[in-house]
């Protein structure tokens, strides 16, 4: 079984959403074509004229689809039960942009002043992923098992019912606007994911790039299918598996954001 505490795991975990999402659309687009015969014909006609093959294979994929997705059901754990069932007001959700963008504000000026720039052989591994001008604006802190706490707010959070938030303490990295901290050592797939949030926070701003996390995390129910975290996975499965094939992370960010997929 796949865990989230598993750095290798949670590439797969965001391969496996990404498939997922693909599936339901294909989904969507069967829901579509049936709901189009339904209202064209009715449901004796159909069984009448309609050709028998076809009937009996639209039948049992229909059936086993059912079986199928009915077995996942029964396994959804309560804690996303518990998420599902907090719907926040839109009151609730602005009050918790603006602690998560205060909060990442007020930790980046703070880690900022131990915070270190990235090394020559740190910037020649990044690049051309990364252009030199990010690069040079990057900062890192390795805090070798001193692990960065869960924000204050996480108890209003849990008090208002959402229960399976990120632990930060098992994060391999957080990043805080430019800085990137390492609750380990930093390894070169960790800070290459925490560059990509660095270019989607300057992207996005921290405002919007908070509010994207948010909605998409009450949306998701999970902070990595968050589209944000979804995408620095993918990215960084993209790096990790063939390291000659270079790519520009700011191209691939900047589509998403003007595409609307964050
Ligand atoms: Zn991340």
């Amino acid at each position: 079984m796949l865990s989230w505490d598993n750095p290798g795991d949670r590439v797969a975990i965001a391969q496996m959403n990404s498939e997922l999402q693909h599936a339901q659309l294909e989904l969507l687009s069967a829901h579509c074509a049936s709901h189009q015969l339904r209202l064209r014909f009715t449901v004796d006609d159909l069984a009448r004229f309609g050709r028998r093959d076809i009937l009996r294979k639209s039948l049992e994929a229909a059936a086993s689809l059912n079986a199928y997705y009915s077995s996942i059901e029964a396994k959804i754990p309560q804690a996303a039960e518990a998420v599902e069932s907090a719907s926040l007001t839109e009151g609730q959700v602005r009050e918790a942009v603006n602690l998560l963008a205060s909060y990442l504000r007020e930790q980046s000026e703070y880690y900022m002043r131990v915070a270190v720039p990235l090394s020559n052989l740190q910037k020649a591994a990044m690049w051309p992923y990364f252009s030199a001008v990010v690069l040079d604006r990057a900062r890192v802190v390795e805090l070798k098992g001193q692990r960065v706490p869960n924000p204050p707010f996480y108890e209003r959070a849990r008090a208002l019912g959402i229960t399976n938030l990120p632990e930060w303490t098992h994060m391999d990295s957080l990043t805080l606007g430019d800085v990137i901290l390492f609750n380990e050592k930093l390894s070169e797939r960790a800070l290459f994911h925490g560059l990509v949030h660095v270019i989607q926070s300057e992207l996005l701003g921290i405002e919007r790039y908070s509010e994207l996390f948010i909605r998409g995390f009450l949306a998701t129910k999970h902070h990595f299918s968050v589209p944000l975290e979804a995408h620095a996975f993918s990215l960084e499965s993209k790096f990790g598996a063939n390291p000659s094939d270079r790519f520009s992370v700011e191209d691939r960010v900047r589509l998403w954001v003007h595409q609307g997929r964050y």
